[in-house]
């Protein structure tokens, strides 16, 4: 690390807990000290120390355009020429809802709110309110954002009652909370056999991204749609990565699968703060004003972020953009499994459209306690090793990588040659 970069993380500890804002930010899954940013462009972040990386984080998904897209940046000026704040309706959020609305036909109403745990929060509130119950169905590994109800893990065996995933956390937060396996049918079907009359909602991401990405299994969506649609229950999808990501009409578009409530964020704020929840036009009329169940906020449907959401949006719904992240993801994915074969390391990428992980495992991983069987020593190694080549892939094993339409296919091709050489340096240690 740079001594810039240094100088200001000794004095972000002394600030802030851990020195971040965020916890994956501060590299403690890869070890190390985080470098600083000082600003960025394109597929590119430059550091403090003068240093320009390849990113492929893309702030944890937002930045699907790149950084600082010039539309964008365009954009959030004017609006904030135009005042930053209203507490007012705009015109604006008149403008990204029909968008969103547009993309996503099960989304007949929506509610802007500040951030993808927001999202979560307001829709499971939603849905108890909806169906009169309480339990709400999660899945291992898939994170909602940090929502009490929602920090579960696994108590032991299948389908047991989720013990709090963090201190502060009560076991009274999560007493209606219960978590399956992701891709464990037989587990959800066992839990609605057994209390399917209590289940608010079943909430689930639709490709899991925050395990690293894994895929849901042929048929599993449909089989939950069918489960809950039979005992009473709402689906909600969590697509605040997946959203306008994997296709301008999400996940939801590829899999044919209509959700109740879809959980938004990361790519409609533009890299503003936004999330979003919205549905069934019947659900979404219970929400205040329209309805008894409350949420509201300040800065919702803040007019620089929507300025950005919808710049964002008009460039991504121009014909071909998906099928050019794909093709590049898929280059990229395919480049370092590659890569990772010659020289003999163990390496299962996962791919789901335009989105993908690498997992240092010899097997396949279709679950959390799959995915976390992966070496991760291997992969800090790998991290550490592409930073030294000048690419920043994600601090962690268990996140996706992030392709923007700056990036292009020459820069996948050095980045897939820099991969041949760190997967070399990755056997040579742990032979
Ligand atoms: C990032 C994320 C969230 C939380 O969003 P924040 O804006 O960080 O609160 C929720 N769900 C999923 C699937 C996410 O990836």
């Amino acid at each position: 690390m740079g001594d810039r970069s240094h100088q200001l993380y000794t004095r972000a500890i002394e600030l802030m807990p851990g020195g971040v804002n965020s916890p994956v930010r501060a590299f403690g899954a890869v070890g190390g000290e985080p470098f600083f940013t000082a600003r960025a462009a394109g597929p590119y972040l430059y550091t403090e120390d003068g240093e320009r990386l390849v990113d492929y984080v893309s702030s944890w998904g937002p930045l699907i355009l790149g950084h600082a897209h010039p539309a964008v940046v365009a954009a959030i000026t004017e609006a904030a020429a135009n005042g930053t704040s209203f507490g007012t309706p705009s015109r604006l959020e008149v403008e990204l809802a029909a968008r969103i609305q547009a993309a996503m036909p099960s989304v007949e109403r929506i509610r802007m709110v500040n951030s993808g745990t927001e999202a979560t929060m307001s829709a499971i509130r939603l849905a108890r309110a909806a169906t009169g119950r309480s339990l709400i169905v999660k899945f291992i590994g898939c994170y909602h954002g940090h929502v009490d109800a929602l920090m579960v893990s696994a108590g032991s065996g299948m389908a047991t009652l989720g013990i709090p995933s963090s201190p502060g956390v009560t076991e009274a937060a999560v007493a209606d909370t219960v978590a399956v396996a992701y891709n464990d049918l037989a587990g959800v079907q066992a839990l609605f056999a057994q209390r399917g009359p209590e289940v608010a909602a079943v909430i689930v991401e639709p490709v899991a991204g925050n395990m690293g990405v894994v895929p849901a299994a042929d048929g599993f969506l449909a089989a939950l749609r069918q489960l809950t649609t039979e005992h009473g229950a709402l689906l909600i999808f969590d697509e605040v990565i997946t959203g306008f990501r994997v296709a301008y009409g999400g996940a939801q578009a590829r899999c044919d699968v209509t959700p109740d409530l879809t959980c938004l964020g990361k790519v409609i704020g533009g890299g503003l703060p936004v999330g979003a929840y919205g549905g069934r036009r019947d659900l979404m009329e219970m929400v205040a004003p329209a309805g008894k169940v409350y949420q509201a906020g300040t800065l919702s449907g803040n007019p620089l972020a929507m300025a950005a959401g919808i710049a964002a949006l008009d460039q991504l719904v121009q014909p071909g953009t998906y099928g050019r992240l794909e093709e590049m993801a898929s280059m990229l994915a395919d480049g370092l499994a590659e890569a990772a074969r010659v020289n003999g390391v163990p390496l299962a990428v996962n791919r789901a459209w335009t989105i993908f992980t690498p997992f240092f495992s010899p097997g396949p991983v279709r679950d959390f306690s799959q995915a976390q069987a992966c070496s991760r020593p291997s992969y800090a190694r790998y991290f550490h090793g592409m930073l030294d080549q000048g690419v920043f892939m994600a601090p962690s094993q268990f996140e996706a990588v992030f392709i923007s339409l700056a990036h292009d296919p020459a820069l996948i091709e050095r980045t897939v040659a820099a991969s041949r050489q760190v997967f070399a340096q990755v056997a040579e240690s742990q032979i």
